[in-house]
C-alpha cells in the first residue's frame, strides 16, 4: 500500500454471482475487513471483459469498481488454458462456442476440437487472477492454478462451466464429481484468493 493510503476497513466484492460471492466472503473472512457487495451499489457500472489476459480484465474490472464507489475493490477472472489447442480458449472461456453460449456449449466444442487427441497431450490448467484496487489508484494481484486434463466425455453433476469435462488424476473424477467444499477447498479461485487475503491482512485496519 502506498503510504498516502489509509488502512482498509471494508473491501467491496466486484462480482455480480451470488455463488461466487458466498465462496469468496469465507475466503476473505476474519480479516477484520468487512466485506461489501454489489448488491450495496445498485448504480455500479457494468465493466465491459474485452481485456486479453485473465490479469487485464481482473484489474480492470477492480480499478472501475474503485473508482465508481470510492472502495477499495477484488475482482476476479478465470482463464482455461488447454496445451493441445496453443492454450484456446484462454481469457474468452465464457465465449468459448459463441457471445450467448451455454457452459454446455463449451463443453462440447472443447471436447469436439479434442477429439481423437490422447490422454497424455489432453493437459490443462484453470488460471484466476484476483486484483485489489485501492481508490487512489494502487493495484495489488495475486493468482492461483489447478492442473488436470480434459477428459473424453462430460462426467459429474455438480460444479459449473467446464468442471464436467476437467478430469484431476490425483482425485480420479471431474470437478464436477466433487462436493462444492471439496471444490472450494483446492480450486484456482480458492488459491488466488487465499493469497489475496494474504495480501489484505497486514492492510487491515481491525488488525492494527
Ligand atoms: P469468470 O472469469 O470467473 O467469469 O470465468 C470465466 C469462465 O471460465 C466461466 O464462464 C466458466 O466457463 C469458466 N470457469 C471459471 N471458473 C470455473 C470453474 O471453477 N470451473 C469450471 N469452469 C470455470
Amino acid at each position: 500500500m502506498h503510504s498516502t493510503e489509509r488502512p482498509i476497513e471494508e473491501i467491496l466484492l466486484a462480482t455480480r454471482n451470488p455463488d461466487k460471492v458466498r465462496e469468496l466472503a469465507v475466503l476473505l473472512g476474519g480479516l477484520g475487513i468487512r466485506i461489501r457487495t454489489l448488491a450495496d451499489f445498485p448504480t455500479a457500472p457494468e465493466v465491459e471483459e474485452n481485456g486479453t489476459t485473465c490479469e487485464a480484465n481482473a484489474l480492470k474490472k477492480a480499478r472501475e469498481m474503485a473508482s465508481a464507489t470510492g472502495i477499495p475493490s477484488v475482482a476476479d477472472d478465470t482463464g482455461l488454458e488447454v496445451d493441445a489447442l496453443g492454450g484456446r480458449p484462454g481469457v474468452f472461456a465464457a465465449r468459448y462456442a459463441g457471445e450467448h453460449a451455454t457452459y454446455e456449449d463449451n463443453c462440447l466444442k472443447l471436447l469436439r476440437e479434442l477429439d481423437g487427441v490422447p490422454p497424455a497431450r489432453r493437459t490443462a490448467r484453470f488460471i484466476t487472477v484476483a486484483a485489489l484496487a485501492m481508490p487512489g489508484g494502487h493495484c495489488r494481484v495475486a493468482a492461483g492454478t489447478m492442473v488436470g486434463v480434459i477428459a473424453e466425455a462430460c462426467e459429474g453433476s455438480g460444479g459449473f462451466g467446464y468442471d464436467p469435462v476437467f478430469f484431476v488424476p490425483e482425485l480420479g473424477c471431474t470437478l464436477a464429481g466433487l462436493r462444492a467444499e471439496e471444490k472450494n477447498r483446492i480450486s484456482h479461485r480458492a488459491k488466488a484468493f487465499r493469497a489475496m487475503a494474504d495480501i489484505l491482512r497486514p492492510l487491515s485496519a481491525g488488525k492494527r
